[in-house]
């Protein structure tokens, strides 16, 4: 089975809806989402509503979570909090009561899922060192963890090595963002797990920047949040 796995969407349509055309492209059967469905972007209800008609499990982010009140907002940078004032100026009540329901973490089909981490996963650290990473293998029983949450696909393995993957290796995979990508590449990231071979993929499919960056202008929505996606930064 064909699995596509999707984080840190922010509220960014375009990203999403060529992200959404492209696993229909590919025919991946079963989607999971690991959070940060809204916060920075100007389209979160639009983007909560995608993921809840497409995706098969949909996992809480701590932007998901800071918009309904469950984290404080002084865990996050004042982008962030702007972003998520906003959002609650917009948001429904039926898409904040599904954003407050949704799980920190998931064990679908023997694949751990979680949007930070899966030792303390609605603590919202950051797994950035080799260290927290060799921690974090010991939190989980399956031979994959998919994570989200930097923006920044990596694949770790337990061994240690990095963007070395081996199918029926124990790997942490971050699947990087759709709407909000970190790593110097604009494009949308997502993905890609064959259940039938072990294989994975990461995914990247180009969207139009310049619409969404837009309608964040348009939102009143501070100006780096669009700078930022023209870079992927
Ligand atoms: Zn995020």
């Amino acid at each position: 089975m064909l699995i596509a796995v999707i984080s840190d969407i922010h509220g960014n349509l375009q990203a999403l809806q060529e992200v959404l055309r492209k696993i229909e492209e590919l025919k991946a059967e079963t989607i999971y989402c690991l959070g940060d469905t809204v916060g920075y972007g100007p389209f979160p209800n639009e983007c909560v509503d995608l993921v809840r008609k497409h995706c098969n499990v949909v996992l809480k982010g701590n932007h998901d979570s800071g918009l309904v009140g469950d984290t404080p907002l002084d865990d996050f940078n004042h982008y962030g909090v702007s972003a998520i004032q906003w959002s609650r100026t917009v948001v429904t009540k039926e898409n904040c009561d599904y954003l407050h329901t949704l799980p920190f973490t998931a064990e679908p089909n023997g694949l751990t899922l979680a949007h930070s981490s899966p030792m303390r996963p609605d603590a919202w650290s950051y797994i950035l060192t080799m260290r927290a990473a060799q921690e974090n293998f010991s939190a989980f029983n399956t031979t994959l963890c998919f994570i989200g949450h930097t923006h920044v696909p990596i694949i770790i393995s337990e061994e240690g090595s990095i963007n070395k993957y081996k199918a029926g290796a124990r790997h942490l995979i971050n699947v990087g963002s759709v709407g909000q990508p970190r790593d110097g590449n604009p494009d949308a990231a997502f993905g890609l797990f064959d259940s039938s071979t072990g294989d994975y993929s990461l995914i990247r499919v180009q969207y139009e920047v310049q619409k969404t960056a837009r309608a964040i202008r348009d939102a009143g929505l501070p100006e780096f949040l669009a700078q930022r996606l023209f870079q992927g930064t």
